[in-house]
């Protein structure tokens, strides 16, 4: 992680402070490395990153478990993750079954995450650094859509207030 550098924002403002009171406890950790494609990615996640600090809200990994906890326990029934269900409950089994690898990466400041094929998933440091804890979620979400064969500027769904058909859906 030499190269990047970042200050870290209000962690009361972005949640982590929040989150980060009730992740740093191991069967958490466990869950989330080995649900959300972090296992078998060790070498990007250390040297910085948080591998051996991961309950530190300052760095990376912290924040993105605050992320993945958003993500996995919002849903007051959360053990229902049927996709029938509202997407709070099924946010979490849609980002498990999509995303196979999540690596991080410092980036160029053009994207907060991009998606690469075979279910690889990179994150930037604007996910960590500006994205606060619910929009870390939502990143992982959204870069499981585009795994799930999804781009920008989908039509609206028919239904859709915003017009059924209609070109602009997720156009940012
Ligand atoms: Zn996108």
């Amino acid at each position: 992680m030499a190269s990047c550098t970042y200050t870290v924002p209000d962690k009361a403002a972005s949640g982590d402070n929040f989150y980060g009171a009730v992740i740093c406890n191991q069967v958490y950790v466990d869950y989330f490395w080995n649900t959300y494609g972090f296992s078998g990615n060790k070498a990007y996640w250390d040297d910085g990153w948080g591998w051996d600090d991961c309950c530190n809200t300052s760095k990376p990994l912290a924040r993105a478990f605050n992320g993945c906890y958003a993500l996995t326990y919002s849903a007051s029934d959360y053990l229902n993750d049927s996709y029938s269900a509202p997407i709070l409950n099924w946010g979490r089994r849609y980002v498990r079954e999509n995303i196979d690898d999540l690596r991080c990466f410092c980036g160029d400041g053009t994207a907060i995450a991009r998606s690469k094929s075979g279910g690889l998933v990179e994150v930037y440091l604007g996910f960590f650094y500006s994205k606060d804890v619910p929009g870390r979620a939502e990143t992982l979400i959204h870069e499981s859509r585009h795994q799930g064969g999804k781009p920008h500027d989908a039509n609206f769904p028919s239904g859709s207030v915003f017009g059924s058909g209609k070109s602009g859906a997720d156009s940012s």
